[in-house]
């Protein structure tokens, strides 16, 4: 029994918050991890940022709609789906990235949580658990699945290495550098080769 497991931003959509920031013109919210390592106080900058623009999760998800996935993305979803039980592992939240999951088909999503007052301004968020990405796949080897699974970046290193096999995809040069024992693949239809070597099925390409 084998599952796929794939990261979202960056594999299938953009990254959302810096896509967000561009749209609304709010320079401040480009701000990644990078720049703020403690991401509790990155995230409470976020939506300290969103409630001094007034931009409530209605206005936000308004915002998302108009994002698309990324090219050739629906197409490589769709495919694996008549492949493998697809599962999205992400670290966004539900409520962001439910305009985007429209546009793929609704797969199913694994990620966190915000938490809105009746104005609809954001509050709170709320992190399913610590290392998901990781404690997801441990749990899909309780219930005897084999996984297979791509990301893009160091937040996917501990799904890739406790997968059977991971894929790094359009991950940047210090990441595949860093992780040399994942293939790197930029295409979806090298992606799609990748999945097709990794499992231990006869599949049609
Ligand atoms: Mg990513």
């Amino acid at each position: 029994m084998e599952l796929a497991c794939l990261d979202l931003e960056g594999v299938l959509i953009p990254e959302i918050w810096i896509d967000f920031a561009e749209r609304t013109g709010i320079d401040e919210l480009r701000a990644t991890t990078r720049d703020i390592p403690d991401y509790d106080v990155l995230m409470q900058q976020r939506l300290r940022i969103l409630r001094e623009h007034k931009l409530g999760l209605p206005d936000i998800q308004e915002v998302i709609a108009g994002m698309s996935p990324m090219p050739g993305a629906r197409e490589f979803v769709d495919w694996l789906r008549e492949r493998f039980q697809v599962i999205i592992l992400s670290d966004t939240y539900y409520e962001f990235a439910q305009p985007l999951m429209r546009q793929l088909g609704f797969p199913t999503l694994f990620c966190h949580r915000l938490e809105a007052d009746e104005q609809g301004m954001i509050v709170n968020y709320h992190l399913r658990q610590k290392d998901p990405k990781r404690q997801s796949v441990k749990a899909f080897h309780a219930l005897n699945y084999r996984v297979i699974a791509a990301g893009d970046s160091y937040n996917d290193t501990t799904m890739l290495s406790e997968a059977e096999a991971g894929i790094l995809f359009r991950a940047p040069e210090n990441v595949i550098r860093e992780f040399p024992q994942f293939p790197a693949v930029h295409e979806y239809k090298d992606l799609q080769a990748e999945f097709l070597k990794a499992s231990n099925r006869e599949l049609t390409p």
